[in-house]
């Protein structure tokens, strides 16, 4: 028998698992799963450690209505029965808000989940769901251990000045900061930078994690200087449906003359912007890349536009940038993305490989940049295991 770790990043829609070996060593995947369509119209896929497809015909027939009460007792008798010689020992979640202080993984316990509730308010869109995950394991499988990820962790080596708005000081006392998200994939990033920038990752490096959310990381000695998301994750970049960094007399106006509810205003920032919004075509870069849309180039153009300031600004925070790491979906797909968020640098020293760029090589600077540039695709479950394994090991 061999001991493995359950990996579940819950998301509103969607629910993706994986499972790794509770071994010493890299993490690497044996199996990796998704549940899309959650609330609408549920797929299951699966595919193994090599990233081919499996069978799945005999997972059962979901609901169309089918919740994630539900779904996580079916999930969980799936990966039984289909992982002979396997017994999942843990199970580790990403949790995407950890408060002020938690700079590190922690076991799941009554007290901890009671401290997570409270962070609802902070992450609307996406704690509820991990926290329900959460749940969902305990009552199907008590005994199990569980540990949290939190994304904000890796943001709490910032100074203060990254981390406090021009509030009043009392807001900040209370905790209204710059959190930071995407700690996960910055983690990750930081674990491999060595192996291709050797001794130079200690340097100034800006990690861009382009996908359907989307911020920035400036990182030195490895660790986060500052990034571009905020309090909330809707701050920052633009994104495939949030509007990222906003006047926030636009919310006002909207109150006040248009009178939009708290409510309206959330959806609309967090579901009706962003590139989705600006292009009135669609939130995925494929679709609008393959447009010939105006308003589709617009939306490409704007996200590439604000992802270049936002680029300059971090490098502000460090005196400079040594190298750039475009990661996630967009970041590691999109050599259009790239090169446009790249031309708008060229003042900084940042010099594209351009065939290196369409090629999707992972070193993408020309020989005259005095910036390297890298694509290095992200692994959030490979640090979720990580950090679960190290935090359940049998002493
Ligand atoms: P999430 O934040 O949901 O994890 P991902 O990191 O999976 O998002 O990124 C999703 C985004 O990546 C989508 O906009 C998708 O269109 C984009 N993407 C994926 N593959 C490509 C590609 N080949 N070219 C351009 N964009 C891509």
């Amino acid at each position: 028998m061999t001991d493995a770790i359950l990996v579940i990043n819950a998301g509103s829609s969607s629910l993706k698992f994986a499972i790794y070996p509770d071994a010493v060593g890299p993490p690497v995947a044996i199996l990796r799963g998704k549940i899309a369509g959650i609330g609408s119209a549920p797929v299951f896929t699966v595919k193994n450690g090599a990233g081919r497809a499996l069978p799945q015909d005999d997972f059962p027939q979901l609901e169309k209505s089918i919740g994630l009460n539900d779904l996580v007792p079916i999930l969980l008798d799936w990966i039984k029965a289909h992982s002979e010689g396997i017994t999942i020992t843990a199970a580790g979640h990403r949790v995407v808000h950890g408060g002020p202080h938690r700079d590190g993984p922690a076991r799941v316990t009554q007290a901890l989940l009671a401290d997570l509730e409270a962070l609802v308010p902070l992450a609307p869109m996406h704690q509820p769901h991990n926290l329900a995950a959460i749940r969902c394991v305990a009552a199907t499988a008590p005994d199990l251990a569980q540990v949290a990820c939190f994304d904000t962790s890796f943001h709490r080596t910032q100074n203060r000045l990254g981390q406090i708005f021009a509030l009043p000081r009392k807001l900040t006392d209370e905790g209204i900061l710059r959190y930071g998200f995407h700690g996960l994939s910055y983690e990750y990033i930081a674990s491999i930078l060595p192996q291709y920038l050797g001794h130079m990752a200690t340097g100034r490096v800006i990690v861009a994690h382009l996908g359907n959310g989307a911020s920035m990381c400036a990182m030195k000695n490895l660790r986060s200087v500052a990034t571009s998301m905020g309090f909330t994750a809707l701050d920052g970049l633009m994104m495939g449906r949030r509007c990222g960094t906003l006047d926030p007399g636009v919310v006002l106006f909207l109150m006040q003359h248009k009178g939009l509810t708290a409510q309206e205003i959330e959806t609309l920032l967090y579901e009706q912007s962003g590139l989705f919004g600006v292009s009135g075509v669609s939130n995925d870069m494929v679709v609008l890349e393959a447009s010939d849309d105006a308003c589709a180039k617009e939306a490409i153009e704007l996200f590439c536009y604000r992802a270049a300031r936002e680029l300059a600004a971090l490098a502000t925070d460090m005196g400079g940038v040594d190298a750039i790491v475009f990661t996630a979906g967009i970041g590691e797909n999109s050599a259009r993305v790239r090169r446009m968020i790249c031309e708008r640098l060229e003042w900084l020293g940042v010099d594209l490989d351009l065939a290196a760029n369409e090629l999707g090589a992972s070193r993408i600077a020309s020989e005259a940049s005095s910036v390297d540039i890298l694509v290095i695709a992200t692994n959030e479950e490979a640090v979720i295991a990580s950090a679960t394994r190290s935090l359940t090991q049998k002493l």
